[in-house]
Order: structure tokens, then sequence, then C-alpha cells
């Protein structure tokens, strides 16, 4: 308990504050080890993968901003933020998503033979996500899983309570999922994650963008022109990138 203390003082001290959500800097190498030891200690630990649309909403809402300022780890899913660190003299390791983490998290289940829960997402894709870890990871123990369209929380967090898992998966979108854990987490000593629409790239459901969009980071691009309802969306990264430019020009 006291060595973990330690080290979260000493991680909080290594973080980097891009208009207010205060990222973790290291590499995606040493947060895997993070992991390992978090995992292998059963310590109760809450992930936040923030992107530029998380950082301008954090801005928006007090509430939101503190539970993720006091998360045990907030890492940089997204090009714009290695960006924006860079830009204001402040750069960060590389950029960490969640999808990939989500992935590291199950990967480790397998190979540690951990409990896992999964929440969120519609009904046929929580099953197609279900389906693909039994088959793909059989040494993980899936506990339990339930879609993201619920009214009452209780059965939902009764069955976390009672299953113990290692690694819980919470695919709600923002800020709703980190509300979720940040009430709930208590529950279960776990890894907690908001992971957003990653059980619908992970399922098959949608397809993550190809290598060469990844490469060039320009998976947002990607998104775009084949979701174009998420345009919208997306006027939130040149939104960002002026008040990153502003910040700059302040400092
Ligand atoms: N979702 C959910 N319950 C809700 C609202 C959303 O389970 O009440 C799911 C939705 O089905 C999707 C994910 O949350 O799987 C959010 O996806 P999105 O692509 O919007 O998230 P992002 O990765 O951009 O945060």
């Amino acid at each position: 308990m006291y060595n973990n203390t330690l080290k979260e003082n000493a991680m909080h001290k290594n973080r980097v504050d891009i208009l207010g959500t205060e990222f973790d800097n290291f590499t995606e190498k040493q947060f895997h080890k993070y992991l390992d030891y978090d995992l292998d200690t059963k310590a109760n630990k809450f992930i936040v993968t923030a992107n530029p649309e998380i950082v301008l909403s954090a801005r928006k809402d007090s509430k939101f901003l503190k539970i993720i300022n006091n998360a045990d780890y907030v890492i940089p899913d997204g090009i714009g933020i290695i960006k924006g660190a860079k830009s204001l003299g402040t750069p960060l390791h590389e950029r960490i998503t969640g999808f990939d983490t989500l992935k590291y998290l199950i990967e480790t289940a397998d190979r540690k033979q951990l409990k896992v829960y999964l929440l969120g997402a519609k009904p046929e894709v929580i099953r197609a996500t279900a389906d693909k870890i039994k088959k793909d990871y059989p040494q993980v123990d899936l506990v339990g899983y339930h879609d993201g369209y619920f009214k009452d929380d209780a059965p939902i967090v009764d069955e976390i309570a009672e299953k113990k898992p290692n690694v819980i998966l919470v695919a709600l979108g923002y800020p709703k999922q980190e509300y979720f854990i940040e009430k709930y987490r208590q529950k279960a000593d776990a890894i907690w994650i908001g992971v957003g629409g990653s059980f619908d790239v992970f399922s098959g459901t949608k397809k993550r963008a190809p290598k060469v969009f990844q490469k060039l980071s320009l998976e947002w691009f990607y998104r775009l022109i084949t979701e174009p309802t998420r345009f919208g969306r997306m006027l939130a990264i040149p939104k960002y990138m002026k008040l990153i430019k502003q910040e700059k020009n302040r400092k």
C-alpha cells in the first residue's frame, strides 16, 4: 500500500498539462510494466484514454475534469495530444491508444489466466466481442458481459462485485464510462478502463483504419470518410489546435 502510494505520487509528478488535462508521460513499454505490476498485486486502478475531444469536453465540465485528473493513468490517445504537447514545449514520449491498451490487457489476461468483465456497446457488438475473446484468447476467464444500453446499474454492479474481475473494460463512450468507473470502482479491485468505441472495432463490426492511415496518423481522417455523421464531433480538432496556439503564445 505504502509503496503504491509512493509510486503514484512519483507518476503524478511526471504529468504534462494539456489545456487542463494532465497526461502521464511514459513510453508504452513502461506503461505496460506498470499494468503488469498492478495485475500481479491486484491493485485498483483507473485508466483514462484522452483525445482532443475529451480535453475540450473536460474544459466545459469541471466534474469530468476532476475525475480525469484523479485517475491513476491518463494516456494520450490521438496524435493531436502529441502535437499539442510538443507545441507547448512539454513533449510526451509517444501516443498510447485505448485500442492497443485494450488488446494488451486482454493478451495479458490470457497469459496470466485472469478474470475479465466487459461492459458497453450494442448487444450484438458485445456478444461478438465476447465470442472473439473466447475463441482467440481461450485462457481468459470471461466472467461476464453486458451491453451498454441499460437503465439500472445495480444488477451490473452486483455482478461485478460478486465475480471480482481483474480487468473491467467499459465501452459506454465518454464521459459516461468515466462517471461510471469513478462511481463504482471500489466494488472490485481491478484495472478499470474506459475504451469508447473499441469493442466495435475489436469485434470486427467496424474496421480500424488501414495501416497506411495509422502510420500517417490519419486515423481521424479515415473515420471521417467512413462515418461522415461524425463531422460535427471532428470540429473539436481545429478548435483544440486553436486553443493550443493561444496557450503557446500566452506562455
Ligand atoms: N454506448 C453504449 N451506451 C450508451 C452510449 C454509447 O454502450 O449509452 C457505446 C456505443 O455503442 C459505442 C461506444 O459506446 O460502442 C461509443 O463509441 P464512440 O465511437 O462514440 O466512442 P469514442 O471511441 O469516440 O469515444
